[in-house]
């Protein structure tokens, strides 16, 4: 899950990690007078969204009027938002954080990340922030520096130290360095993140050091450790996919037009490698669950119907814990209760799949049986079309 800028900057806050003074987040739809502009000037006011490269896209404004700061809040929100982070495609600004502005001397760039193939957390950082990471990547490599950390002990004394030097950290900044450094590593190891960014990481005009900006992607695995994190809101989720959260399906929207409902995420990963073989795209992975019950079948029709691109809906269901039977029974009641106007197609697998088989025959329900999945994958494709 990706945190928005100011919800990881109150992660940052529980570590101790150096901040502006926060003056107030508002909302589409919010006054202004939620904002507490009672310092001296000036403000930076911020789109809250989940893409970086907001400076060069008009979602960054410094404001020097308290006035100013509610103006400029006030046209950010509703504002359409396209950055080199987007794909193309615009984000809503649906929030702005509004924080107490800095003056800047020096920018950092600092992350954590999990280096998968070594296995272990690793810090990103370059003497040079502000600007786009991937482009210095490309450009200058050998100004990147790259430190694995140990999981269990965290950042060691001595590792911040040769990073404050590698990045050429003044004296006066040394020890807010290396103690930002550590609580860096620990907010990431703690919060379950797979990325923690600071970018920049700022030195200001009278020496203090700030983190500026945020960006942490939390691992959805990890939440049920994190009741906070857990109970906020998603937002890159789709409504249909909050919806399935909320029933405990496994759902993810797709682009094709083939609606799958597979039971095991094996299963759903293997049915929608088949559905492409197939010369089709599935409309969506879904995993209703170990023990698909009428209840369970039934809520995942209605999820997946709610999407209108899908053209056909597969049924691919292992009868392992649960009979072929029963499963069979489940999808004629759970087609009693939603319509479904579109072809479906059913592939049944398992213990007593010849009786399964046997009650979707006999159900009166239209829908084509298959009795393998390729064959299921072709039928649906064909269907869809
Ligand atoms: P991003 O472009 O989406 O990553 O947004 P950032 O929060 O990183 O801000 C982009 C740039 O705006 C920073 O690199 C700074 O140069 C500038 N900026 C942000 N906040 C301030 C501030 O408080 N004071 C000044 N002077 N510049 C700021
Ligand atoms: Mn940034």
């Amino acid at each position: 899950m990706k945190l928005l800028e100011y919800e990881g900057k109150e992660i940052f806050g529980r570590y101790g990690i150096p901040l502006q003074k926060r003056c107030g987040v508002i909302r589409l739809g919010d006054s202004t007078d939620k904002l507490v502009l009672d310092g001296p000037g000036p403000w930076v006011v911020k789109a809250q969204v989940l893409a970086g490269g907001r400076g060069k896209a008009g979602g960054v404004k410094l404001a020097k009027t308290p006035t100013e700061a509610r103006e400029l809040a006030l046209k950010m929100l509703g504002m359409k938002m396209v950055t080199h982070q987007t794909q193309g495609k615009a984000l809503i600004v649906e929030e702005v954080l509004v924080d107490e502005a800095c003056d800047i001397k020096r920018e950092i760039y600092i992350s954590v990340v999990l280096d998968r193939k070594g296995s272990t957390p690793t810090i990103i950082a370059s003497a040079e922030g502000g600007m786009s990471i991937e482009e210095l990547a490309q450009s200058h490599p050998e100004k990147i520096i790259k430190l694995p950390v140990d999981v269990e002990a965290g950042l060691l004394d001595f590792q911040a130290r040769q990073l404050a030097f590698d990045l050429n950290i003044p004296q006066k900044n040394f020890r807010e360095f290396t103690a930002f450094a550590c609580r860096l590593v620990r907010a990431f190891i703690e919060e379950d993140a797979s990325l923690v960014e600071v970018n920049p990481l700022v030195i200001t005009g009278d020496d203090r050091l700030i983190a500026l900006d945020s960006k942490i992607v939390t691992d959805d695995n990890a939440l049920f450790r994190h009741k906070d994190l857990a109970a906020k809101p998603d937002h890159e989720a789709t409504e249909i996919e909050k919806e399935a959260k909320e029933i405990g399906i496994n759902y993810i929207g797709l682009d094709g037009d083939i609606g799958c409902m597979v039971n095991g995420a094996g299963l759903a990963m293997a049915t929608l490698d088949t559905v492409k073989m197939a010369g089709g795209d599935a409309a969506n992975f879904l995993d209703v669950g170990g023990g698909a019950n009428v209840d369970q079948i039934t809520r995942a029709f209605q999820i997946i119907l709610k999407d209108s691109k899908v053209k056909a809906v597969l049924v691919n269901i292992f009868g392992g814990i649960m009979k072929c039977d029963n499963i069979a029974s489940g999808v004629v009641e759970a087609s009693k209760k939603v319509k479904i106007n579109i072809p479906l197609i059913v592939r049944l697998e398992g213990t007593n799949v010849k009786e399964g088989r046997e009650i979707l025959a006999k159900s009166g329900l239209k829908l084509e049986q298959a009795s393998s999945l390729w064959e299921a994958a072709q039928k649906a494709v064909a269907a869809a079309k």
